[in-house]
């Protein structure tokens, strides 16, 4: 594949960017070779600075659930930017946006807008230690709310990518009230309450953890992590900024039948522009300013073009059969990627939830991140450079999820699995 064009501009780009790229995981670190630039997407496609076309299974890291360009929300988007782009006065779509989230995720009665999901688990985790009056979060390994100083210890993807789980630059003290536990182990859970009696604010969990690779929860564990947090006076936020309005209408609280405390957003509601938001319990949102003690803020926050956008996505995505839809297509790539492993005699675990997905090459079943690091990274890499070369993007890291798109056909799906075929059998 010519990438002539993509490698002059990743050139240019390494002289005035670091890296190249404007956040880690886009840069091809963890599978090698220079990423390549694109000018234009549309439905399951990118189109590259070469011309060259791929399916794209990455969607911009998830907000493209209706694929990219979608008409609705480009139409949205031109309407609102005809009447201001921003205005730091209330408008009415914050008030649409707003009611709508709370409609949609019962465990919402009140929501703020951020400009990012990182800005969201920050607030969170703010309010859920000032409404508690407590320091204390627990976290899990290898999942990711953003990067948030407290909350960058063993966060998956692009920690995972680069050997080092910490970032430079966090001094110790503003990570010691965060305590991280294996996902899926409710001993471990239940020893870190034991040893930190009436000092554990909350415990914030990706409920379907996209950010190293992809695991489900074990049956009841999620209904562990709500009984425990209750039966201490400590709140459970779910970071849905992933999950949201993918998984369900509702996100994964919705599908797996739970109620957190607080949730966080991000990515989907957003329909591409810069948005997040966070929610929960009216008795806990009216903490934050001006109602309450808790400071929280945003120049941009509940920015009209967004709430435009987001709207545009989330309607779209509530009439018809979107997620229905998106449920047959993640069956049909599962079913056709396992298939395509076993006729190649390689070992896969491929876990797959609704439209998110992660093929591990191992022979064990992945729960957590322990078991993702045994997967074979070798084997991924090849597995990327082949697909790439045969015209799917998938993400640049074992440690990512894959996202379908209501715009992803079953003859997108048919043509992936059957690269697949062709590639695992060289590897
Ligand atoms: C992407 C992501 C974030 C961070 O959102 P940004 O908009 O990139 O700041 C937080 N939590 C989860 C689970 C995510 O996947």
């Amino acid at each position: 594949m010519n990438r002539v064009k993509s490698d002059q501009l990743f050139a240019e780009a390494l002289k005035y960017i670091p890296g190249g790229v404007n956040s880690p995981v886009r840069a091809f670190r963890a599978v090698g070779g220079n990423p390549f630039f694109v000018n234009r997407a549309s439905g399951s496609k990118v189109w590259d600075v070469d011309g060259n076309e791929l399916i794209d299974y990455v969607l911009t890291w998830g907000p493209a659930i209706l694929g990219h360009a979608h008409p609705k929300i480009i139409a949205a988007v031109k309407a609102a930017a005809e009447l201001g782009t921003s205005f730091g006065i209330p408008n009415p779509h914050e008030v649409t946006m707003a009611k709508l989230i709370c409609e949609l995720v019962p465990s919402v009665q009140k929501v703020r807008m951020t400009s990012s999901g990182t800005e969201a688990c920050m607030s969170a985790i703010r309010l859920a230690r000032g409404f508690t009056k407590r320091d204390k979060i627990i976290k899990f390994d290898g999942c990711y709310h953003g990067h948030v100083d407290s909350l960058l210890v063993r966060a998956g993807s692009g920690a995972l990518t680069f050997g080092h789980p910490d970032s430079a630059g966090i001094p110790a003290a503003f990570t010691s009230h965060t305590i991280v536990a294996p996902y899926n182990d409710a001993e471990a859970v239940k020893a870190i309450f034991a040893a930190n009696k009436n000092q554990i604010a909350g415990i914030i969990v990706e409920p379907v953890p996209g950010n190293a690779g992809l695991y489900l929860p074990k049956p009841g564990y999620l209904e562990f992590l709500r009984e425990i947090t209750a039966a201490h006076g400590a709140l459970l936020i779910f970071d849905e900024v992933m999950t949201g309005f993918r998984l369900a209408r509702g996100g994964a609280q919705e599908r797996f039948g739970i109620r957190p405390d607080l949730s966080t957003f991000g990515k989907v509601i957003g329909g591409g522009l810069p948005v997040g938001a966070f929610g929960g319990r009216a008795e806990i949102m009216d903490c934050l300013a001006p109602l309450g003690p808790v400071y929280q803020a945003g120049t941009l926050s509940g920015n009209p073009v967004a709430m435009a956008a987001g709207l545009a996505n989330l309607q779209e995505l509530l009439d018809g059969d979107a997620y229905k839809k998106l449920e047959e297509r993640g069956a049909q790539l599962a079913a056709g990627m396992r298939d395509a492993a076993k006729s190649a005699g390689l070992p896969i675990q491929f876990n797959q939830c609704g439209s998110m997905f992660c093929g591990y090459f191992t022979t064990q079943p992945v729960h957590n991140v322990a078991d993702a690091m045994h997967s074979d990274r070798e084997r991924f890499k090849q597995f990327f450079h082949g697909m790439l070369d045969a015209g799917v993007y998938l993400a640049p890291s074992q440690f990512e999820s894959g996202f379908l798109s209501t715009a992803h056909t079953p003859a997108d799906i048919e043509k992936t699995v059957g690269a697949a075929a062709k590639v695992l059998r060289t590897l």
